[in-house]
């Protein structure tokens, strides 16, 4: 048997914040993959296959485990739902690794609970080992992210449009408390469960903030904060979530819940791959606005917390949530000017390093240029003499546009302390080769359903662990695709 040290405490929230329910066992599981240096770090054994595939299967519950569907409610799509939680998923318990941490562990797919509604429970195979890829590869980015640990897939079919393959992803976060579950109390009015939840989450995620003199205050202006500098990391790597509800945002600041979400190849600010994102809410640019909408529904969750006096709570709130803006910009900069080589140096200019920038992207957008491999080309520069440009021009439409922002570029790079060697190591460091690009996630999923080969899943997977490395004999996956590769639309897939 698998050896966890369980401690949920999640459980003593009390019924109201969940639904007991074991997973439910399936067929035949055959364990796909187990990422063993995330085990090792919660100190969960990876030797026994057999004891691991029953596990994460969710056909045996490890002695200490406590499953249960989570309540949450969440805006879809700017359409509040009182009641959606955990209709596939179970949070299976909360870990303590050898070194004191904690971390919880959830299994997506693992059948029916008392949310599923009309949903099977059950996911395809399909969209666990996109997240599987995506969600390591963030993480691997230097992304705050769930993790992925186990992926299997369970042999038995799941109805979809057609029959698909299922399968059980399980991850592993921090904590899986959504905006959404907040929202869910505050739709009952019950103020005790929200104030209960808000001491949960400053213990779990915020335990720096809880000797604050307003704890609930800080908890607000700490979310803000973690969200303004993920979604700055989600932009600078171009990647598009595609379903940002309130529900689909932790509190704990970690990209969660990967469903339709994708990279871009060609930079467009107005980027959607989402199936069922027929307005482009969730576009590329329109992420870092969500992302404050989606902290206001939070807000307006604490403001009982937050002041006596309503008005005051208000007004409070407003001034935490009037941060997120700056806060945003600030990341965004930050990690904008170090694609490109630049610092906060003497002499350097805030708003004109932010022209500069905006001005590259606008060029790579009326030039169909590659996002990663733009940037990728730029650190291959550093500021190489001019003669080198070429294999970055080639990458835009009208190569002789890019000479004109070069030379710019250039310029400004007389400002920068430090040695060309230094830069370019510095600029290679933040700007990766590889990124789970659209093509080769679905060149995997389906070598995977259509001959059950997990060797291309595995290949892709090996390559994303050291994204920021060029890998001899690994340039098909820098790549951008082919006309006739390119995914046009990704898809939830529940
Ligand atoms: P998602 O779009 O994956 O964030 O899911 C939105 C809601 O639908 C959540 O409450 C999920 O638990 C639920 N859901 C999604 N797929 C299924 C499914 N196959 N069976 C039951 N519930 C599901
Ligand atoms: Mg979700």
């Amino acid at each position: 048997m698998t050896a966890f040290d369980f401690d949920n405490r999640y459980l003593a929230l009390g019924e109201r914040f969940f639904a007991q329910t074991p997973p439910t066992p399936v067929k035949a599981p055959e364990l796909i993959i187990f990422n063993a240096a995330l085990a090792a770090e919660l100190g969960i054994p990876g030797d026994d296959v057999a004891a691991l595939t029953a596990v994460f299967s969710g056909n045996q519950v490890p002695p200490g485990a406590a499953p249960l569907a989570m309540a949450y409610a969440g805006h879809q799509f700017g359409h509040f739902v009182p009641q959606l939680g955990d209709g596939r998923a179970l949070l299976l318990g909360e870990v303590v690794a050898n070194d004191g941490t904690r971390r919880d562990i959830h299994l997506k797919g693992s059948g029916r609970t008392a949310f599923s509604r009309n949903g099977d429970g059950r996911s395809a195979l399909g969209p666990v080992l996109r997240e599987y890829l995506v969600s390591e590869a963030m993480h691997k980015l230097g992304v705050p992210s769930t993790r992925a640990l186990v992926a299997v897939a369970t042999g038995e079919p799941v109805a979809r449009e057609r029959l698909l393959p299922g399968g059980v992803i399980t991850r592993v976060a921090s904590s899986f408390v959504r905006v959404g579950t907040f929202q869910y109390f505050s739709a009952r009015e019950d103020l005790a469960a929200i104030q209960a939840l808000a001491d949960y989450m400053l213990e779990k995620s915020y335990p720096q903030l809880r000797a604050a003199d307003n704890p609930y205050l800080a908890l607000l202006r700490g979310a803000v904060e973690r969200q303004a500098a993920l979604i700055a990391q989600w932009m600078r790597i171009g990647f598009i979530h595609g379903v940002m509800n309130t529900d689909n945002m932790a509190i704990s600041g970690e990209t969660i819940d990967y469903g339709p979400c994708a990279f871009m190849d060609t930079y467009h600010p107005d980027q959607v791959f989402s199936s069922i994102d027929r307005n482009g809410r969730y576009a590329y640019s329109n992420q870092p606005p969500i992302g404050l909408w989606n902290l206001s529904r939070f807000a307006e969750t604490l403001l009982p917390l937050l002041d006596e006096h309503p008005e005051s709570a208000v007004k409070a709130a407003y001034e935490i949530l009037e941060t997120y803006a700056p806060r945003y910009e600030g990341h965004w900069l930050t990690a904008m000017r170090a694609k490109c080589g630049l610092t906060a140096c003497p002499g350097a200019d805030k708003d004109t390093d932010k022209t500069l920038i905006d001005d590259l992207l606008a060029l790579m957008a009326d030039n169909q240029a590659d996002f990663t491999l733009t940037f990728h080309q730029l650190s291959q520069l550093a500021d190489q003499p001019s003669v080198r440009d070429q294999p970055l021009r080639e990458l835009f439409d009208r190569p002789e546009q890019t000479d004109g922002w070069l030379g710019r570029w250039r310029r400004r790079l007389l400002l920068e302390p430090g040695s060309q060697a230094e830069r370019q190591r510095a600029m290679q460091a933040v700007n990766p080769v590889y990124i789970p690009r659209n093509h080769q996630i679905e060149a995997a999923i389906r070598a995977a359903e259509d001959d059950g080969d997990y060797s291309v899943f595995h290949a892709l997977n090996e390559v994303l662990q050291t994204p920021f490395t060029r890998q001899p004999g690994k340039d098909k996956y820098l790549q951008a695709p082919k006309p006739e590769e390119i995914v046009e639309q990704t898809f939830c897939g529940t």
